[in-house]
């Protein structure tokens, strides 16, 4: 379905986005995989997307808080790709404090990971769609794109942030064959997650199974956590030519949490 087509994904080395990254190369896009992380288990990810759906995929280790290590992965990109039609922005980090205590450098990082890094991504690769006339650019939101929670200031300001910065952008590439859509899961268990169970026992006195319970799935209506591949599937359908008339929204993946 995606042959031909060329993406990158960031955040790719693990969680979401690496099920994102494994689903494109099922449908035949070749790939380039950013993330952090050990540089030896980045490549053996790497080889078994490669090996498994038989298509080109490289590997991209820019820290997305720094502008210039943006425009180097997307010079790099377009150079060994040869051409960039998919971008996936889903690199993202989180940090749980209440707002009197929230460290002013994890309010920077998350802001430039979360929110920054879209726009810079964005603002490179969209010359080459526009001249294209094809392109579909996918933001990995949250339910905190729509609605907040206590103590994740920061996270929630950046993902409402990346939602306005989805349709401003979906505004101006609409007559150019570009979309450009948020997709807001609710809680999957991956790493990000993981790391704040521990911050949220501590900011809110509970145990572990309290906070699974009564913190992040209270709200999530059907009581479990979405997996990486629904997302994955909901990104691959966004980038189809089925999904042409579909820019600017933000798509809930959540169980039904922001229904309520
Ligand atoms: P994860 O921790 O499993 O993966 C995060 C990825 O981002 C990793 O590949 C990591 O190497 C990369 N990364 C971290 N810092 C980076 C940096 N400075 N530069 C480049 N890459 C960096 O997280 P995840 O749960 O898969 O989250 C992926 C996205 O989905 C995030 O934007 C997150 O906000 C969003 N999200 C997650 C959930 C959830 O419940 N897990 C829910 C809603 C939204």
């Amino acid at each position: 379905m995606l042959t031909n087509k060329c993406a990158l994904v960031t955040g790719a080395t693990s969680g979401i986005g690496l099920a994102i990254a494994e689903a494109l190369a099922r449908s035949g896009a070749s790939l380039m995989i950013n993330g952090l992380g050990d540089h030896a288990a980045n490549h053996a990810l790497v080889r078994g997307i490669a090996n498994r759906h038989g298509v080109k995929v490289l590997l991209n280790e820019a820290d997305l808080r720094d502008p210039l290590q943006i425009a180097a992965m997307i010079t790099e990109a377009r150079a060994s790709l040869g051409s960039l039609d998919i971008l996936v922005n889903n690199a993202g980090i989180q940090y749980v404090a209440p707002i009197e205590d929230f460290p002013i450098d994890k309010w920077n990082d998350i802001l430039a990971l979360n929110l920054s890094a879209a726009f810079h991504t964005i603002r490179l690769a969209v010359p080459g769609m526009k001249e294209r006339g094809w392109g579909r650019i996918v933001n990995i939101g949250s339910a905190h794109a729509l609605i907040a929670s206590p103590f994740k200031s920061a996270y929630v300001a950046a993902k409402h942030g990346i939602a306005g910065l989805t349709k401003t952008v979906a505004l101006e590439l609409a007559q150019h064959g570009v979309t450009a859509n948020t997709v807001c899961p609710g809680y999957v268990l991956t790493p990000l997650v993981e790391k704040q169970i521990p911050d949220t026992m501590q900011a809110r006195n509970l145990s572990r199974e309290a906070v699974v319970r009564d913190v992040l799935l209270a709200a999530q209506p059907t009581k479990r956590f979405v997996t990486v591949e629904e997302v994955a599937d909901t990104v691959v359908f966004l980038c189809s030519d089925a999904a042409r008339s579909i820019t600017g929204t933000s798509i809930s993946v959540d169980g039904g949490w922001t229904a309520q």
